[in-house]
């Protein structure tokens, strides 16, 4: 249903650093339903695929890195104002700027390497998520 999910990853520096299951802890506490998941690695067209948005950025070519380093956890989350309220979870895009007890707050390093990507808006959310999962991947 519309305004029922987001998609997330959790990103190469988080998961190198161990926080996969602390992550997932905050997303199922704070009410997420998870509804399709994988362990997985982006590929470099997958990923500048992924942030096109962001080409014509000055950091694009260091977010194409970042993100391709290594594994990542993708996934679908539901709950009522999905893509808002897991916004609100994660924190700002800068982890200095981010609110305490957030997400970023907790377990990202910089504004580049931030732990977790979160969809911002309910159509990119349908897209990000169709972009990771098939529909029989999703429950
Ligand atoms: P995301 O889309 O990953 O959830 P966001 O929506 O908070 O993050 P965006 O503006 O969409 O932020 O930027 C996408 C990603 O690009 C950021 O999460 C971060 O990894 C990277 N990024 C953004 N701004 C910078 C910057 N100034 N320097 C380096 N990397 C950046
Ligand atoms: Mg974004």
């Amino acid at each position: 249903m519309t305004g029922n999910r987001t998609f997330t990853m959790i990103k190469p520096d988080a998961v190198e650093n161990g926080h996969i299951g602390a992550i997932l802890e905050k997303i199922t506490a704070a009410g997420f339903k998870i509804v399709a998941m994988k362990y997985t690695q982006l590929s470099k067209r997958d990923a500048e695929e992924f942030y096109a948005v962001h080409k014509e950025r000055p950091f694009f070519g260091e977010l194409v890195q970042f993100m391709t380093r290594g594994p990542i956890v993708s996934a679908i989350l539901e709950k009522d104002n999905a893509v808002d309220d897991f916004r609100a979870l994660i924190g700002a895009t800068n982890p200095d700027e981010a609110a305490e007890g957030t997400i970023r707050k907790l377990f990202a390093t910089s504004i580049g390497e931030n732990a977790v990507h979160g969809s911002d808006s309910d159509e990119n959310a349908a897209i990000e998520g169709a972009f990771h999962f098939s529909g029989r991947e999703v429950f």
